[in-house]
């Protein structure tokens, strides 16, 4: 929780600055309320969000003194109302072998990070694991795969830059089946400048993977990087429409004032969210939770 609050500190810092300048010796009015909601609009929160906090205050304490413990307390308590119901762990499911990932989302978002993390924490748990560089448009995302493959001693099934995603998937699932793996995570290509390429090509990969298991992919985590704020509800939409999105990692929230975004994708979208990445190291991926993300935002 330190580290997440520590991770969030610029998103709660730019609230509570605001909040603060807003409530020091003033009145709940409609003049100081409006200024609250353009805080929480601004800190990404969304509209919902915003205005459900600032209705809750003024039924309450309208015209009279309120501290900025109290707004931050109400805050806290109406954003883990909204993140509550999304906070999911990813369950893996231990029968099949292996248990598919398709990790998706946009270049940059942490894809590959995230895949070596989670291979780490997988391992730790004493599962056998394997990976696919799958984005194969990239010399430096198939590079970096086999290097968080090395780190983390879990075989990488890699191919030039320029083969098809596909087959390779195809391929390293064959081999994970054959060799009784408890879990397969595939990387993908994020071009999102072309929508269409991309949505041909993730269809290709799950079209091919299922003939080899008809179920698979079991699990299609969207990873989305928080410093993108509103952009990132742009690509919720994108990768739920083309690639079946079953959950959420949310990256980069040491750093950034915008993890408030996270808020306004609960709202919008209700997608499970299973991780959010603190930092750029392996042990920097937390298991999402929704009082200790509504905490930290609220500073
Ligand atoms: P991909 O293109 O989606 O595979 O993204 P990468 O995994 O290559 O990540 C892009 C950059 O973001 C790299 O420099 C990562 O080290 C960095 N990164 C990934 N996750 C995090 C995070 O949670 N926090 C921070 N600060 N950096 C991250």
């Amino acid at each position: 929780f330190q580290k997440l609050k520590a991770g969030l500190s610029r998103s709660s810092g730019a609230i509570g600055t605001g909040i603060v300048a807003i409530f020091t010796k003033r009145k709940l009015d409609d003049e100081t309320l409006e200024e609250l909601e353009d805080v929480l609009i601004q800190a990404d929160l969304g509209v919902a969000t915003a205005t459900a906090i600032t209705k809750r205050l003024a039924a309450g304490r309208y015209g009279k003194d309120v501290t900025d413990a109290e707004v931050k307390g109400v805050l806290a308590e109406e954003v883990e109302k909204v993140l509550a119901p999304v906070a999911a762990p990813l369950v893996l499911d231990g029968a099949l072998k292996p248990h598919v990932i398709l990790v998706v989302g946009v270049n940059g978002s942490g894809k590959t990070t995230t895949i070596g993390k989670l291979a780490a924490k997988y391992r730790a748990e004493g599962r056998s694991v394997m990976l696919a560089a799958g984005d194969t448009f990239r010399a430096a995302a198939i590079d970096q795969l086999k290097v968080w493959g090395e780190r983390t001693g879990v075989p990488v099934l890699a191919r030039p830059v320029g083969s098809d995603a596909a087959g390779l998937a195809f391929d390293a699932l064959t081999e994970a089946r054959a060799e009784g793996r408890d879990v397969l995570m595939i990387d993908t290509a994020g071009r999102l400048q072309n929508k269409a390429e991309l949505m041909a090509e993730l269809e290709k990969v799950v079209r091919v993977i299922r003939k080899v298991d008809p179920t698979a992919p079991h699990s299609v985590l969207l990873v989305l990087d928080a410093t993108t704020g509103q952009n990132a509800l742009n690509q919720v939409d994108v990768f739920g429409k083309t690639a079946g999105v079953t959950g959420l990692v949310m990256t980069k929230l040491d750093g950034t004032a915008r993890g408030g975004i996270l808020v306004a994708i609960a709202q919008k979208f209700g997608l499970p969210v299973h991780f959010v990445g603190v930092g750029e190291s392996v042990d920097d991926l937390e298991p999402f939770a929704a009082r200790d993300f509504a905490r930290a935002i609220a500073g």
